[in-house]
């Protein structure tokens, strides 16, 4: 087993800042100096889903602007107690493709571990936000489960750490799950979904890269970045580090209304990702889960969006746009309509 040396860690760091991160709708009402009624609606949807936070992320948000990009995806809103018809608590019916605790095997040859319950900061939108994590926590006795579950899939070539976050763990911990995925032949591929790097950019530590640039396994990292306000120096030196670890970078989006659905936004966001070395994988339209409606800018918009953005940029950087559908055997594609195509209203 590859251990990782403690003082690589950086575990005072980006620790510490998972602990102090904002909890509070209040104070973060008074951090950002937002208008008084904002608070009021904060409390209400808060208590439904928490609010969090941490101080590296809110560096990035503009004070006193309600509207801001990234503050539009971590306030709590009084919207989210509005309960629209086809809007349920388990979207992707997650809960039907859960054969042990802590595994989600829905796609053939690739397999899900829910590696953490925790995140660094709570998406409004996130399709997670009801899960039951208490029940999918994988403990030692689990963990050992999920490998048996992995023995007997030889069909399985890549597994997909996921949370949660699954970045909110140790290196320590990482490292160890890696070392007895590494051990089963049949595998390839370990794939990391994780929004850490981008929300506390601290979390890229040298013990982490050491440990993906020295896997066995080829090694990719899916990033979650939806605005290009997201990214700053800290993000772009985070995903250096990654690069440089041998790890093929990825990002994934969802598309929010008042958030991102403007060309110019998508356009810069794929530029930018370009620019730091990550692939535009995934766009993302906004899966069903109750809470969340607020963000869904409907197939039609999304597909001319798509269509516009993929007018202005090369097809490498323009994502495709997908929907996840309970029951697909696979993420279903959707055409953008390119202005001028036949058929393009
Ligand atoms: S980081 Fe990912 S899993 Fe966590 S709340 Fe945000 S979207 Fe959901």
């Amino acid at each position: 087993m590859q251990t990782i040396p403690a003082q690589q860690s950086g575990v005072c760091c980006w620790q510490q800042q998972l602990r102090e991160a904002i909890t509070d709708p209040v104070r973060l009402a008074e951090r950002l100096q937002l208008p008084a009624p904002w608070a009021q609606q904060m409390l209400a949807a808060a208590a439904s889903f928490p609010l969090r936070v941490p101080e590296a992320y809110l560096q990035r948000i503009k004070p006193g602007d309600p509207q801001d990009p990234l503050l539009l995806q971590v306030l709590p809103q009084a919207q989210e107690l509005d309960r629209p018809a086809g809007y349920v608590t388990d979207p992707l019916g997650e809960g039907d493709a859960n054969p042990h605790q802590g595994v989600i095997h829905k796609y053939r040859g690739r397999l899900l571990l829910i590696v953490s319950g925790g995140c660094a900061i709570n998406c409004r939108y996130c399709f997670r936000r009801h899960f039951p994590y208490g029940d999918n926590q994988l403990g030692s006795e689990s963990w050992q489960q999920a490998l048996r579950y992995l023995r007997k899939h030889t069909d399985v070539e890549e597994v997909i750490l996921s949370g949660g976050d699954p970045l909110a763990t140790s290196d320590q911990r990482l490292g160890a799950m890696i070392d007895d995925l590494e051990r089963l032949s049949h595998l390839k591929r370990l794939r990391i979904h994780t929004r850490l790097p981008i929300v506390i950019p601290d979390r890229v530590t040298p013990a982490l890269t050491q440990r993906l640039a020295h896997s066995r396994l080829h090694t990719l990292l899916v990033t979650h970045i939806n605005h290009p306000n997201e990214i700053d120096g800290e993000v772009r030196a985070a995903l250096a580090r990654l690069a440089a670890s041998n790890t093929r970078l990825l990002n994934q989006s969802v598309l929010l209304k008042g958030i991102n659905d403007k060309v110019s936004i998508l356009k810069s966001l794929s530029e930018a990702l370009f620019d730091c070395g990550v692939m535009p994988y995934y766009l993302h339209l906004m899966d069903p889960v109750a809470g969340a409606a607020h963000f869904d800018i409907g197939d039609q918009a999304s597909r001319e969006l798509v269509g516009k953005l993929a007018a202005e940029l090369p097809g490498y950087l323009v994502p495709q746009l997908v929907r996840e559908q309970a029951g697909a055997e696979a993420k279903v594609p959707l055409a953008p309509l390119i202005p001028g195509a036949s058929g393009t209203p």
